[in-house]
């Protein structure tokens, strides 16, 4: 492994998190459900004005969770952007739906919601949307849509906890949507993630699915004089010692979105004239969104520039990485029919986007290095107009 004098991502202490961790084993219940989770549930609940949060092991058992809670079963459809992680489609996928693959905006880079009425059929089950680097998705657009043909809407919120489309805080929309706390992300506790429950309905089964299937929660609400299996279940539940963990990070969250927003305001105004004068477009946020300061990327001119970039940045102890290749021309992809030229954009844009370090601790001297080297990259493609 090289190792990098600037790397990529850095996950880092806040405060409080061992302290918490400490406090959680002192009160004797390290296992789910815990003091610190309650205390994450009911803050991000406050944050994010919704009925209901559940801390889960990771954004993936969320958005598993979710496809219980909808019963997504085989011969369903969900339509998933083909520009994201795998486990916006792999949750569904597991229950025996079949992804159907959406193409991403050039400029946002979210799922293009002119494509879904073409892509909706009488098997689609849902729409999960995905709101890249933190940047809202067209809601107003896609709900519209949704609710005239009768289908779902889910939210892999991934990126975007704290962010914001006309006003309303990203993961409010759907009627149920996922939240990572993976240590790449911006609130971090290694491995960690949360369901968004918005429509109401689901909440009973969501802690009876999320408790093996049993009806614990009741239980221990003393609704019920004792607990037993009443549906399918498993075990997706946050340990409190990282819970613990994680609500020392969510009590600094305004801190770590206001580090966020310098770094990412940083690259954005020391880049701009580069950027212009080589062709390469810098990431864009609709006046309508209030970004999460997830990530910043460069889409280069060419996946050849891409590549020297990177080698060029990593010869200066510098780690740049691209990011997701399209689902649909994958191996699994493929078997559910995708196909080069299904989605252009898509195909494009992964071959030319480009992720520079970005991490809560990162300082100026870092940055400023960061730039510098950017500057100093000659291996542009020699183009003639
Ligand atoms: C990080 C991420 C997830 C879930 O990640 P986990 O590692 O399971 O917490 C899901 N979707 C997207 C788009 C992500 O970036």
């Amino acid at each position: 492994m090289a190792s990098y004098r600037i790397p990529f991502n850095k996950p880092s202490l806040l405060g409080n998190e061992l302290n918490y961790m400490a406090e959680a084993a002192r009160l004797h219940h390290i296992s789910g459900d815990g003091h610190y989770t309650k205390r994450c549930q009911a803050l991000l609940e406050e944050a994010l004005q919704v009925p209901k949060v559940l801390l889960t092991p990771s954004g993936t058992h969320a958005l598993e969770l979710i496809a219980l809670l909808l019963d997504v079963r085989e011969g369903d459809e969900v339509i998933v952007p083909s520009f994201t992680f795998v486990s916006t489609a792999n949750a569904f996928v597991l229950r025996g739906a079949r992804p159907v693959f959406a193409d991403i905006r050039p400029d946002t880079l979210n799922l293009d919601e002119t494509h879904l009425e073409r892509l909706i059929t009488p098997r689609t089950r849902a729409i999960v949307v995905v709101h890249y680097a933190g940047v809202g998705c067209e809601m107003e657009a896609i709900l519209e849509i949704a609710g005239r043909r009768g289908v779902a809407v889910v939210e892999d919120n991934a990126h975007g906890l704290l962010g914001a489309y006309k006003g309303k805080p990203l993961g409010t929309f759907g009627c149920l949507a996922a939240l990572s706390f993976h240590e790449t992300k911006n609130i971090t506790c290694g491995e960690g993630g949360a369901l968004i429950i918005n429509d109401p309905q689901y909440i009973e089964r969501a802690e009876i699915i999320r408790e093996k299937g049993t009806d614990r929660a009741r239980f221990f609400r003393g609704e019920v004089d004792k607990y037993t299996w009443v549906d399918v279940g498993s075990s997706y539940l946050l340990s409190d010692l990282l819970a613990a963990f994680l609500y020392a990070q969510l009590e600094v969250r305004e801190q770590i979105q206001a580090k966020r927003r310098r770094i990412w305001e940083y690259y954005a105004e020391h880049l701009r004239e580069w950027a212009e004068a080589h062709g390469v477009r810098l990431p864009y946020v609709p006046p309508h969104c209030q970004q999460s300061y997830h990530l910043f990327y460069l889409l280069m001119p060419s996946p050849e520039e891409r590549q020297a970039l990177i080698a060029h940045l990593k010869a200066r102890g510098i780690l740049s990485v691209f990011h997701y290749q399209p689902l649909h021309l994958s191996e699994m992809g493929r078997r559910f029919g995708g196909h080069p030229g299904q989605c252009p954009v898509t195909e494009d844009v992964s071959e030319r986007l480009l992720r520079l370090p970005f991490y809560n601790s990162m300082t100026e001297e870092e940055l400023a290095a960061v730039v510098s080297a950017l500057k100093e990259f000659d291996g542009w493609v020699r183009r003639t107009s």
